[in-house]
């Protein structure tokens, strides 16, 4: 069996991989969904000259320290007949009020003095001007944010709660937007029993679906837990049956080893394809990927750690080029070291501790790959290129938080 690199194997399986079907959604739906459409500006916004402060609408020209202007209207927000404003005259206007005709700025009204001030009370008679202003000022002006026939939101983006607003924004009832991808989960062991049945001698709960679904629907998918297959020929052929029924995705974890009981494996190459891939990583067992029945499938390692870091590493890109999203590499931070750390040369995942203040890392527990307590006490995965064995500390190192 060859040696993978990570990236190699990363990049083989998402090349292998297509975007789900598209459908439409209300707006109230939209978030955290991936745009399957571009969006684009279908008038100037904003739509009409305005102000940008409650104040007084004036040609600039006329203002100076101690200028009296004859206030000849009110403009609330939202009116729509506007006075054309002539030499030395002024109108009461709301933020967000359209700027009238004649007027070319605003005076916030903190700057000015007249009598009347008390709120709702109608606009005063004269308005005495503080200082100047320049042509523009507090006047917000058409497509100043937005032009016509701009695109503003691009097919791949997963839409966020501001991109959410600007849909609104601009009368966007309904989008086009990916599917939710569809993954089945299913486990493998005669050890394994169910969360809810009292463990016996020689049994463990099957942690690793709980996870993993965690991990699916934590994409924007959505997981469908199938439980645990005996390891039997029969009973893994079953499960993949079902898991392959309606699915984007099944990913099943352990049985991919090279045990005297992993059928996965081999239930998999007679219904599809597989590649049994060594991948230069640690922790991570050989990964499998392939499809079965036309089902994009992965196999990841049974040691609780290992399914989860082997699910961010590889089957969280996966899910995002399912899901339709533009493909970006995840962020990682640059950490210091607070404690030496080793490797064995492979790209090595650790489980770290990271002061956010102090930015210095430090190993959460030991890292045996079935000690997934030490994964619940860690914020952080060092990322330890391969090649490197040891690393002082007070080095930096690349690092993903969760
Ligand atoms: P295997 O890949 O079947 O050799 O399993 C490797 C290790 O992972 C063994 O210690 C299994 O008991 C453990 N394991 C396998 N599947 C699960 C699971 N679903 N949840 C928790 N541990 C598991
Ligand atoms: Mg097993």
């Amino acid at each position: 069996m060859t040696l993978l690199s990570v990236n190699d194997a990363r990049a083989q399986i998402l090349a292998s991989l297509r975007p789900v079907t598209t459908t439409r959604v209300a707006l109230e739906l939209a978030a955290g969904r991936v745009l399957a459409e571009n969006i684009r500006a279908e008038s100037d916004f904003p739509h009409f000259d305005n102000s940008s402060m409650d104040g007084f609408a004036l040609r600039a020209g006329d203002s100076a320290p101690g200028q009296t202007l004859r206030v000849t209207a009110d403009i609330p927000a939202g009116s729509a007949s506007l006075p054309t404003l002539k030499a030395g005259e002024a109108a009461r206007i709301m933020t967000g009020a359209p700027l009238p005709p004649g007027a070319d700025a605003v005076i916030a009204v903190e700057e000015t003095d007249f009598t009347n001030r008390t709120a709702g009370s109608a606009a005063p008679e004269k308005v005495i001007v503080q200082r100047a202003v320049r042509p523009g000022e507090n006047v917000r002006l058409r497509g100043a944010d937005l032009r016509e026939g701009e695109v503003v939101l691009h097919a791949g983006r997963r839409l966020r709660a501001q991109d959410v607003g600007l849909l609104a924004m601009l009368g966007a009832e309904s989008l086009t937007v990916f599917a939710r991808p569809r993954v089945t989960i299913l486990s493998s062991g005669d050890e394994l029993v169910p969360v809810g049945q009292p463990l016996t001698p020689g049994k463990i709960h099957d942690s690793n679906s709980y996870a993993l679904a965690a991990q699916v629907e934590s994409t924007g998918a959505q997981a469908l837990r199938l439980g645990a297959a005996k390891d039997e020929r029969a009973a893994v052929q079953a499960l993949l049956d079902r898991a392959a029924e309606s699915a984007d995705l099944i990913v099943a974890t352990a049985g991919v080893s090279v045990g005297a009981f992993d059928f996965v494996k081999e239930v998999v190459e007679s219904n599809g394809t597989l590649n049994f891939w060594k991948v230069n990583m640690r922790p991570g067992k050989p990964l499998a990927f392939g499809e079965y029945r036309g089902v994009p499938f992965m196999g990841l390692p049974g040691n609780p750690v290992s399914a989860f870091v082997t699910f961010e590493v590889f089957a969280r890109p996966a899910l995002e080029k399912l899901a339709g999203a533009t493909m970006r590499p995840r962020a990682t931070r640059p950490v210091i070291l607070a404690e030496a750390i080793e490797s064995d040369g492979r790209e090595s995942y650790l489980r770290a501790v990271v002061d956010p203040v102090t930015n210095l890392a430090r190993l959460a527990g030991h890292q045996g790959s079935g000690n997934l307590f030490s994964l619940v006490q860690a914020n952080a995965l060092l990322i330890i290129p391969a090649g490197v064995k040891s690393r002082p500390a007070g080095k930096p190192v690349d690092a993903w938080l969760f």
